[in-house]
């Protein structure tokens, strides 16, 4: 059973932590554009060139560069048997994309998963993790840009397998939830 998994959620909401714990213990791959987008950037790479300035001022990278990454990505032959999208897609044109890209490469979604954490949790989350795009400027920016162009992803996915789960318990209660969600769809 492949499993195909969309991590929503704002910033500081805990979908890296999740993604990486589950990706794990399914044996699937985590695919955090945040990430490859910083090892982009750490290595000097045309894309991570490109990408820097709207990293560090909390922007969203453009999605002419965004696509063709997710794109490649997915095609790789270890996303055949499965994934989990930590971070993509961050605004609506990026979900229609995936939706599009997605059926050319013959698979589909089974559930997006938005993890619900209030502000003042997510404000002090961001600030103690200390990223180098964790200052409090860059961090307003984020969650400003999390509210114009990322929060109306989750109706795109509203009647397409969306679960909402609260990100504001412990990690572990978090995990088990997510488990029973994946083992539901998988039955
Ligand atoms: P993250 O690690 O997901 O918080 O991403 C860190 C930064 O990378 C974001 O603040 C954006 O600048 C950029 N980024 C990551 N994913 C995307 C995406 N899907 N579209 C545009 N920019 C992105």
């Amino acid at each position: 059973m492949t499993k195909r998994l969309i991590f929503l959620g704002p910033p500081g909401a805990g979908k890296g932590t999740q993604a990486k714990i589950l990706s794990q213990k399914e044996e699937i791959p985590h695919i955090s554009t945040g990430e490859i987008l910083r090892a982009a950037k750490e290595q000097g790479t045309p894309l991570g060139q490109q990408a820097k300035s709207y990293m560090e001022r909390g922007e969203l990278v453009p999605d002419r560069l965004m696509l063709d990454l997710i794109r490649e990505r997915l095609s790789r032959p270890d996303a055949h048997e499965g994934w989990i999208l930590d971070g993509f897609p961050r605004n609506v044109e990026q979900a229609s994309f995936l939706e599009a890209l997605l059926k050319d490469l013959g698979q589909s979604a089974d559930a997006a998963i938005n993890l619900d954490v209030p502000d003042h949790v997510i404000l002090e989350r961001l600030l103690e993790r200390g990223r180098d795009d964790d200052t409090a400027e860059t961090v307003r920016r984020r969650l400003e840009v999390y509210r114009e162009q990322t929060a109306p992803v989750i109706d795109f996915y509203r009647d397409r397998g969306l679960h909402l789960v609260n990100g504001d318990r412990p990690p572990e209660t978090i995990t088990a939830d997510l488990q029973a969600l994946l083992n539901h769809h998988a039955s």
